[in-house]
């Protein structure tokens, strides 16, 4: 019977990761192209705040690099998502379905809105929102009405649905679309881990009415802070891009705003960064994926835990790097993250599922056995660019 040895997992580790980078970071950023002079640009022109020629840049490479027709930078991709929920009509008393593992922005955009988030499992194949659940749990929970679809339960209605795609890895969207439709839900991407990821070979945000990307500094690239609003629609990226911007009526001196928004815009210096960074993208790509490759060949032999892979119809950016122990170990997850951060490997647990959070206690939620499950049962491995 093959069982599972720490001593070979801890090995495995050995083999990918350079011996003299002690301690071996979760996720560093990496600045090897114009980051410096782009920066200093910036200083030495004064045009460091809000407005300034790299807004517009990084917009336009966003555009061409995913090829949404809109893209708006944002402070953050928190703020990104809570304008994606605003555009979409999410209003207050609202239910919006988000999977319980995820990290806690999603949800709480959703309480931002006034909006209850309504807890929804995931499926061990994508770690991300399992589509065929939720259409039996709809079936049996949902009223179909001409102004959308209600909770029978809550009396509320259920206006969208927000999937993450969980570490890079491309939710399994086709079959959602089919319940979005089916039910009439807004679909908002929560696309904040997955910049150069591809579903069935389009990127991601490009499937949702709105979605969300993050630039913090532990994402595939950064901005230092920030995050970017992604849209097919124009009409919705100018709205975007106006409630974002203080809602501010374009007038040579006059200073007038014409209704409640938000002061979200990416300052020009941390855009700077971005447009260096994105300038970076496809090689840091590259070398995330010839990482993967390089765990996944060392932990094929493995038994009892296995290196995640992409999905079949998707292309990852493999953010994060995931060891999934099986069933019978999950009693071991605490020991093998003591070991190896010990020696120096950065690894980590999932996120907390939400639905534990004391915040989101009373919140509604289908049975959510496989996140339960999945929470005892994934490491995260250093997924840095450089190693
Ligand atoms: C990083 C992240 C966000 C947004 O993060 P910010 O730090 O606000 O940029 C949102 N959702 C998920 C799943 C994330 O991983």
């Amino acid at each position: 019977m093959p069982t599972l040895n720490l001593n070979d997992l801890l090995e495995a580790l050995q083999i990918v990761l350079p011996k003299e980078k002690n301690p071996t970071p979760l996720h560093e950023p990496c600045f090897f192209g114009n980051e410096f002079s782009y920066l200093k640009d910036c200083l030495d022109t004064g045009w460091v705040s809000s407005v300034g020629k790299y807004v517009d840049r990084f917009e336009d490479m966003l555009v061409d690099f995913t090829g949404v027709k809109r893209a708006i930078a944002v402070v953050n991709g928190t703020a990104a998502l809570h304008i994606c929920l605003k555009l979409v009509g999410v209003e207050p008393g609202d239910e919006v379905l988000v999977p319980a593992l995820t990290f806690v922005a999603t949800a709480n955009a959703v309480t931002y809105c006034g909006a209850i988030p309504h807890f929804v499992d995931c499926e061990k194949r994508t770690l991300g929102l399992d589509p065929e659940k939720l259409r039996k749990y709809l079936l049996e929970i949902c009223e179909i009405r001409s102004g959308g679809s209600f909770n029978k339960e809550t009396g509320r209605r259920i206006k969208a649905v927000v999937p993450m795609h969980t570490f890079g890895h491309p939710v399994d969207l086709d079959p959602l679309i089919e319940v979005c439709t089916r039910y009439k839900l807004e679909l908002v991407e929560d696309a904040a881990e997955s910049l150069g990821s591809y579903y069935k070979g389009m990127h991601t945000g490009n499937w949702g009415r709105v979605s969300a990307i993050s630039f913090n500094g532990n994402k595939t690239i950064t901005t230092g802070g920030g995050g970017a609003i992604l849209t097919n629609s124009e009409r919705l990226g100018e709205l975007a891009k106006h409630i974002t911007t203080t809602a501010r009526v374009p007038h040579k001196w006059k200073i007038l705003h014409d209704q409640v928004a938000y002061n979200y815009r990416l300052p020009n210096i941390n855009a700077s960064l971005g447009c260096a960074q994105l300038e970076q993208l496809p090689e840091l790509l590259k070398k995330k994926r010839d990482l993967s490759n390089r765990y996944l060949k060392a932990f094929e032999n493995i038994s009892g835990a296995r290196f995640f892979a992409e999905p079949n119809y998707a292309k990852s950016n493999y953010w994060l790097n995931a060891l999934i122990l099986e069933d019978k170990y999950s009693n071991r997850l605490g020991e093998l993250l003591e070991m190896t951060n010990n020696l120096g490997f950065s690894t980590r647990p999932v996120w907390t599922p939400l639905h534990k959070l004391p915040m989101f206690q009373d919140s509604p939620r289908m049975d959510l056995v496989v996140v339960e499950n999945l929470e005892k049962r994934i490491i995260n491995l250093p997924s840095s660019a450089l190693l």
